[in-house]
């Protein structure tokens, strides 16, 4: 019999949707109590104090964290978030999530995550890469090239993977570019890793589509995000022939029946940085684009906007999880019991991205630099292979899509520890 002795350092309602969305996928595959809680629960976490210089002459002081969920399987993995809501309970379900979509996808990595909470848009270019060579240089003995490998997630991009890189580089005394992904390509990032989970998350969408025998170019696609994933996301569907009808961000969405001009929003955002304003259709609020007539709808923001309260009131197709955790457990209920959309999970939906950031770290360790197709060709070579397996075991034992990703992810971190046991 195994007893968690856990304390409510990580008590959150989305680090509560993680734990229980394991608990139903352990309990589907009869993981023995003996390994369930040691699966379970975050491996380590640090939390520091980051203070930082303003432009103003003034200091204040930031709070960020990392957490390792499991390291049993390799270096642990996982993005960096810079926003005002990142809590540790969020950075521990997160990471969580890291470590199954790692799994999943048959990555030699442990799962991670790290955040900070500040609103990135509220700094100074300078006072941005004193917080992030700061947060690096709170990690360095935290994290490593065989360690843990952080990347970028929600309010961070290349620019800062450059300076948490040279910051990690100059505390041990030589380059080292594998301590973090999704670098500029000048400093030792792979080619492809940037569009790499919009690619991955367009590419998937288009395998369902041909599953359910959907003309491409017969169908529509709304994006809810305009970041890194969602942009990314909305150009690839676009590249392939769907009509991307609705775009947002935080600032509200941009609705328009006859397709977006996506390159024309790219260019607004690259200027003004938010799709406010933008005249490429009607506006529309973000709770009202998720419940738009669409073949395909991409989350690509943040946790938890599909709920009971609009789950019923989706019309798509498709659900293509481009977001980590954009679907709550209850909304997952419903949209089960509806059984007219096929859900493509978070873990399974958006792990281009850290598959090309494998790619990534495999080029820097290896000082031997892959070409664009060669990266394309061997994500998509992963993506297919994921999606087969987790094919396989929904069929096979009758489970939600989501509980066979999970439940694939989840075994393989509970063999690994199997094997390796437990140290007396
Ligand atoms: N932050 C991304 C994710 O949630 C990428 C992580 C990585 O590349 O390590 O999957």
């Amino acid at each position: 019999m195994s007893k968690a002795i856990v304390s409510s350092l990580y008590d959150s309602d989305v680090f509560r949707m993680a734990c229980r969305q394991f608990d139903k996928a352990a309990d589907a595959i009869n993981l023995p109590d003996a390994i369930r809680d040691r699966t379970k629960y975050p491996k380590r976490c640090l939390a520091v104090a980051l203070p930082i210089k303003r432009a103003d002459g003034s200091v204040t002081v930031f709070e960020g964290y990392r957490v390792q969920h499991n390291l049993s399987t390799g270096p642990s993995k996982g993005g960096i978030r810079f926003h005002q809501n990142v809590t540790i309970g969020e950075v521990a379900a997160l990471a969580m999530w890291m470590s199954w979509k790692c799994s999943l996808v048959g990555l030699p990595y442990g799962g991670a995550k790290g955040g900070v909470i500040v609103d990135p848009n509220q700094l100074t270019p300078t006072e941005l890469e004193s917080l992030s060579r700061r947060y690096m240089q709170e990690m360095v003995n935290f994290v490593g090239p065989h360690t843990d490998v952080p990347a970028p997630d929600v309010g961070t991009n290349e620019k800062i993977m450059g300076w948490m890189m040279d910051t990690y580089s100059n505390h041990v005394g030589h380059v080292e570019p594998a301590v973090v992904t999704g670098k500029p390509i000048a400093l030792g990032g792979s080619q492809g890793r940037k569009e790499a989970t919009g690619a991955g998350v367009a590419y998937l969408a288009k395998k369902y589509l041909e599953d359910l025998r959907i003309p491409v170019a017969e169908a529509t696609a709304v994006v809810q995000g305009f970041g890194n994933v969602g942009s990314e996301s909305a150009l690839a569907l676009a590249g392939y022939g769907m009509k991307v009808i609705a775009i947002s961000d935080y600032t509200g969405g941009i609705y328009n029946p006859k397709g977006i001009d996506l390159p024309k929003a790219q260019t607004y955002v690259q200027y003004q940085r938010v799709l406010r304003d933008f005249d490429g259709g009607e506006p529309i609020s973000n709770a009202d684009l998720l419940e738009l007539n669409c073949t395909v709808l991409v989350p690509a923001a943040l946790e938890r906007v599909i709920t009971d309260q609009n789950a019923g009131r989706l019309k798509c197709r498709v659900l293509a999880e481009g977001a980590n955790g954009p679907t709550t457990n209850a909304a997952d209920k419903i949209i089960e019991e509806r059984g007219d959309i096929e859900v493509i999970p978070d873990v399974l939906c958006n792990s281009g991205g850290v598959i090309v950031s494998y790619f990534e770290w495999l080029q820097n360790l290896s000082s031997f630099y892959w070409d664009r197709d060669e990266v394309m060709r061997k994500l998509f070579g992963i993506l297919d292979k994921a999606k087969d397996s987790v094919e396989y075991q929904k069929r096979k034992f009758k489970f939600s899509r989501r509980l066979a990703a999970l439940t694939l992810g989840i075994q393989r971190v509970a063999d690994a520890k199997e094997c390796r046991g437990l140290f007396p």
